[in-house]
């Protein structure tokens, strides 16, 4: 660190340009873009257009099915490798509002973090990768590699656009990796480098006997109950040991390598901590499973809800005409998400051929980098730089992100490095970023491109 005089002169203009960049954060998410409502989303779009045009970027609106893509190049470093950087510019509704202490879209600042919905999920952390350009561009005239910017409009929707937009547009976005900086930070702060993420598809099963409800004892032993034709049902999926017990479910999963169960065993965990923030006695079955290996290498069946028949005060003899349960599941590699549903399905078929199956959208694929990948040593020296401190190096991120569309579509590698504070409150009412963070995000962002640049 400090030993590059290129990237320390950006360092030093990033920390003298700090209180101004908070300033441009503050402008941005003042702005609504809330997908699920369809509230300001082309303005926001157009607002990046404005940004990005303004840096010498080669920018598009691009519309989609759904909402737009904004597509920012600037390709100008013969020889380097070209970055596509992806984020998403719209952000979850903010309701419910009477928990926010100041309103999501007044940004405030208070106890060193801006708080306004979206402003780390994801706007601050895409914003953070937009400043490191410009801060290349302003101390050198020039940026260390080529980068492409991919902003979408529909991530907190669940992506739906993503892949066919990346597969209609292969030539616009070809890259030698992808790197997203969403979600939050380890809680000791330390950065963090994901390898991948799982993938994610819902469903629900529907139950109905009677055409409407009945006594409980005029009828009972003679019209079925819904409920427990699902109980049945959601038995037949999942034992108490905690397989997932799906014909067919587990065929296309690959094994994790040695090297990446070792990195997994690697993270620090504090088992103890984690119970007691939760009011957890114990771990889900099975018992004697690791932590992460759990939330890396293992697929999940969760009920979301099982609805049906009467949850009021005290007693009610009724016998419910209807039920309902509602599903997800967290696949991984290489599992396919439209290969699971027909499994699903065809287990629904074969067990309870009464109950009706239905899906939501088609989900989210698996992704996965080798932890052998070309650009993962420069993407952690990026982050040593930045940090002043060694990533932590996560095989598989838990949740869902469209990293698919890289590495399945493009054939590309593909990372996430988070950028926001690990009580970042996503999603929640308070959102919100640390300025710390947001500033170490900008770093972060400066020498990744130096560290691309100086790789090849
Ligand atoms: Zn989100």
């Amino acid at each position: 660190m400090g030993a590059d005089p290129r990237l320390a002169a950006i360092f030093t203009h990033i920390d003298t340009q700090r209180d101004r960049f908070v300033e441009r954060l503050i402008d941005y998410v003042r702005h609504p873009s809330i997908s699920a409502h369809n509230v300001g989303i082309r303005e926001v779009a157009e607002i990046l257009v404005g940004m990005l045009t303004g840096l010498g970027l080669d920018t598009r609106l691009i519309p989609t099915a759904g909402h737009p893509m904004v597509v920012a190049r600037w390709l100008k470093a013969q020889g380097a490798p070209t970055v596509l950087l992806y984020g998403h510019y719209d952000v979850q509704p903010p309701d419910p509002l009477d928990l926010w202490i100041t309103p999501p879209f007044e940004p405030t600042i208070r106890d060193g973090r801006i708080y306004a919905r979206g402003v780390a999920d994801n706007k601050g952390q895409h914003l953070a990768q937009i400043l490191a350009i410009e801060a290349h561009l302003k101390v050198h005239g020039t940026l260390p590699c080529n980068v492409i910017l991919l902003l979408e409009g529909e991530e907190e929707v669940g992506s739906p656009h993503i892949a066919d937009f990346v597969r209609d547009n292969r030539e616009l976005l070809k890259a030698d990796l992808a790197v997203t900086a969403d979600g939050p930070l380890h809680p000791s702060g330390r950065p963090t480098i994901k390898f991948g993420s799982r993938g994610v598809v819902n469903f629900e099963l529907h139950a109905r006997h009677a055409g409407r409800d009945v006594h409980s004892g005029n009828f009972g032993g003679v019209v079925p109950n819904p409920l427990w034709t699902l109980v049945h049902l959601l038995a037949t999926m999942k034992n108490e040991r905690g397989d997932i017990t799906i014909e067919g479910f587990h065929d296309d999963i690959v094994p994790p390598t040695p090297q990446e169960l070792e990195a997994a065993a690697r993270l620090p965990l504090d088992l103890a901590a984690v119970k007691r923030s939760l009011g957890l006695d114990r771990l889900d079955a099975p018992g004697e499973r690791d932590y992460y290996e759990r939330l890396c290498f293992r697929p999940t069946l969760t009920i979301n809800g099982l609805h049906g028949g009467y949850g009021g005060p005290g007693a009610k003899t009724v016998l419910p005409h209807e039920a309902v349960a509602k599903c997800d599941i967290r696949l991984v590699e290489a599992q396919d998400t439209a290969d699971i549903l027909r499994k699903v399905e065809a287990h629904v078929r074969r067990h309870a051929p009464e109950v009706k199956f239905v899906t939501h959208g088609s989900g989210m694929q698996p992704s996965k980098t080798p932890l052998t990948a070309t650009h993962a040593a420069p993407l952690r020296r990026a982050l040593l730089a930045a940090h002043g401190t060694e990533p932590l190096i996560y095989p598989a991120g838990f949740g869902s992100l469209p990293g698919y569309a890289f590495t399945k579509i493009l054939g590309i590698e593909a990372f996430v490095t988070p950028y926001g504070n690990s009580d970042e409150a996503n999603h929640a009412p308070n959102e919100n970023l640390t300025l710390d963070c947001f500033h170490n995000g900008i770093r972060t962002g400066a020498a990744l491109l130096e560290e691309l640049g100086r790789a090849h």
